[in-house]
């Protein structure tokens, strides 16, 4: 018997869905508040979309953090390879970047994105673009449709309205008020895979703003003692850092931020050395040349990376050649906030896993379903953002056409 089924926010995740449902046979109509489908994660391919990663699963999960059980549930049914297996029945190759990372061969969403639109509207889901979702109750959702407000009724709801990040994309966090006022519980949306603020002095931000810092080693000290590592590089700009190795800190340093009002993060400016061989160099003194060049000549250290090492010791803190090694080996960088949730990648937060059961129904409204970034997790940067909006996605489609069966029973 088919039932209607209604799924708010036509990103990948409320896609996703919207395939699973219309395939069990119900009758599904997308809302969505843009004018077109996928505006961020057609955004997202625009530097080259990164699907997901090809790490093997129980490295995989862990990247969802305390999450990572929850999210197991939605990604074991729909993992990685089901993942390209998908991408691949629309027609679109896969390949692996050298760092693990699964990218569509053209690299971009667009030509993934226009196959799935057709294959969607050629299986009868209708699309009702220029709705935005302004109340929820029941089995019924108000919209605001320029400017004139449209009722719709369905069986069964999916919600899938995104973070809040990149808000002119769409998806700009309104929806938390409507879920609370439903008795939800919303974990608030915060920024993740974010920079951060840090204060600097004149001499830097006048001298090095936008310089990269290239091929230095990041590490943040976790609250049990163990120490988590990366090499890479970020920009140091005019009032803080950016860059993905900084992303891939996010969480810890934005949760120290949250918990004490500042996170602290090491860095390593001569990663491939060993502190040792830093203070043989360093032991090459020629007297009356200038500190500066001395480092140069030495360690080949100048520019940002210099100004860094004033930023953060006193100079009575590196005299001699040992002191100087463990400076340049563990600099100490503290970050006071983070960047607005406007301007970063993807957000932290959102509905909490007590508020939905094992499919992704609200327990406060049955019949209602929520999939995507909406639900209560993050993730670093490397295609785990994507998997699981794209397996939220697939476990609300599934939980839809359950209770819909359950209820036919
Ligand atoms: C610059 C950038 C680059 C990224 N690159 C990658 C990457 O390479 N790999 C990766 O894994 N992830 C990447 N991401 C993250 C990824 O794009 C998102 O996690 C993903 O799009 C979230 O999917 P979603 O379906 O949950 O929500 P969204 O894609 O945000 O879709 C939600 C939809 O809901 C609609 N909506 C919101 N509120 C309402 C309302 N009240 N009424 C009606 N409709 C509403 C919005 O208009 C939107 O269309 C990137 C993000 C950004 C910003």
């Amino acid at each position: 018997m088919q039932k209607t089924v209604i799924i708010i926010g036509a990103g990948p995740a409320g896609l996703m869905a919207a395939e699973g449902v219309r395939a069990a046979g119900h009758q599904v109509q997308v809302y969505d508040a843009q004018a077109s489908a996928c505006r961020k994660f057609l955004l997202a391919g625009i530097g080259g979309m990164n699907i997901t990663h090809s790490e093997a699963y129980p490295e995989f999960i862990q990247r969802y953090y305390d999450k990572a059980d929850w999210l197991g549930t939605a990604i074991r049914q729909f993992d990685a390879g089901a993942l390209r297996e998908w991408i691949h029945d629309l027609g679109i190759e896969t390949f692996i970047g050298t760092s693990g990372r699964v990218f569509p061969k053209e690299m971009k969403a667009a030509p993934l994105l226009r196959y799935w639109l057709k294959r969607l509207r050629e299986s009868g889901v209708e699309f009702y673009m220029r709705h935005k979702m302004v109340s929820l109750e029941k089995n019924q959702v108000e919209f605001d449709c320029n400017g004139e407000k449209v009722i719709a009724k369905a069986d069964a709801i999916v919600l899938a309205m995104g973070g809040a990040s990149w808000p002119k994309l769409g998806s700009d966090g309104a929806w938390q008020a409507i879920l609370q006022n439903n008795g939800v519980m919303v974990e608030p949306l915060q920024s993740a895979n974010c920079g951060f603020y840090s204060e600097w002095s004149e001499h830097l931000q006048t001298k090095f703003a936008g310089s990269p810092l290239k091929s230095v080693a990041f590490s943040f000290a976790l609250g049990d003692g163990k120490i988590v590592s990366k090499q890479g590089e970020c920009i140091v700009t005019k009032d803080g850092m950016e860059g993905s190795s900084i992303y891939a800190f996010s969480k810890y340093i934005r949760d120290d931020i949250n918990a004490c009002g500042h996170g602290v993060i090491t860095i390593d400016l001569l990663p491939l050395q060993t502190e040792e061989q830093l203070i043989k160099k360093l032991q090459n003194i020629k007297p009356k040349e200038s500190f500066s060049k001395y480092l140069k000549r030495t360690l080949g250290i100048s520019g940002v990376k210099t100004a860094l090492l004033y930023e953060t010791y006193d100079k009575d803190q590196y005299q001699t050649p040992a002191t100087l090694a463990r400076c340049l080996k563990s600099l100490s960088v503290s970050f006071y906030k983070t960047k607005p949730i406007e301007e970063v990648i993807s957000s932290a937060g959102g509905v909490c896993e007590s508020a939905v059961n094992e499919k992704l129904m609200l327990n406060a409204m049955p019949s209602v379903f929520c999939a995507g970034e909406m639900l209560d997790w993050e993730a670093p940067t490397g295609g785990y953002l994507l998997t699981a909006c794209f397996a939220t996605g697939h476990l609300a489609g599934q939980g839809v056409n359950d209770w819909l069966a359950s209820r036919l029973a």
